[in-house]
């Protein structure tokens, strides 16, 4: 853990204990190049992603990539582009600090889409305006080839 004052690589670990009900790990750090402590919190990266129907459930990341890889199924992309992709969302969704929904997932999918492939966005695009989120977007996927003739 890098020293948040000296950017000192070296920091050492001085104390360490459980924190908010046993959901977290407080560490206090010390930097022996500058002496400054700092205090740190690890915990574990769940995050609840609110559905359509309020119902919460825990975010996957396996789902944005498959909603990804569908849209960009035969654009040829690189799979680094795509692991990019899903890793900057799944980033976004810890580090957020308010509640995400499966619309805000739909919309981070949009946003990363459209600096990558055009023809991509506007199908996630297409389908995201209908029904709203990534999760929507995949139950439908599914459904699709038996909607077809109404
Ligand atoms: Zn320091």
């Amino acid at each position: 853990m890098q020293c948040p004052l000296c950017q000192s690589e070296d920091t050492r670990v001085v104390d360490s204990r459980s924190a908010d009900r046993d959901t977290a790990i407080r560490r206090r750090r010390s930097c022996p190049a500058c002496g400054h402590r700092f205090t740190t919190y690890e915990r574990a990266a769940v995050v609840l992603v609110r559905k359509r129907d309020g119902r919460l459930e825990p975010f996957d990341a396996e789902k944005v990539r498959r909603g990804v890889n569908f849209c960009l199924a035969d654009r040829a992309p690189e799979t680094a582009t795509i692991d990019a992709i899903v890793n900057a969302i799944e980033t976004r969704t810890i580090t957020s600090s308010t509640d995400i929904s499966a619309d805000d997932i739909g919309r981070m999918v949009l946003d990363a889409l459209k600096d990558v492939d055009h023809v991509a966005y506007l199908r996630f695009a297409s389908v995201h305006k209908e029904f709203q989120g990534a999760e929507d977007f995949e139950r439908e996927l599914a459904s699709l080839d038996a909607s077809d003739d109404g």
